[in-house]
């Protein structure tokens, strides 16, 4: 089992999954060679995942943490609600 969780965890780091916290699994990536910020859309009804990217959005997220001299050296950003199937 640990070999497993080392593997998510590798894959994680280059960028080639995203945890899901909210969820407890994984997405692959979608986006996968671009440096990026994922965002991702969550359906609470359906629990499809879209990954969603908003370079703007971040480039001011980082701007406003660096303000209060925190260095970010990831994240993932999930927003709860309804996909488009669904409401
Ligand atoms: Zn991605
Ligand atoms: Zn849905």
């Amino acid at each position: 089992m640990m070999g497993i969780y080392r593997a998510l965890d590798f894959l994680e780091e280059v960028g080639a999954i995203h945890r899901i916290q909210l969820l407890g699994s994984f997405v692959v990536c979608r986006q996968w060679g671009r440096d990026h910020t994922p965002i991702m859309l969550i359906c609470t009804a359906c629990e499809n995942v879209e990954e969603f990217v908003s370079d703007a959005t971040i480039a001011t997220l980082d701007d406003d943490v660096r303000a209060v001299r925190f260095q970010r050296r990831r994240a993932t950003i999930e927003l709860r609600g309804l996909c488009a199937a669904c409401h």
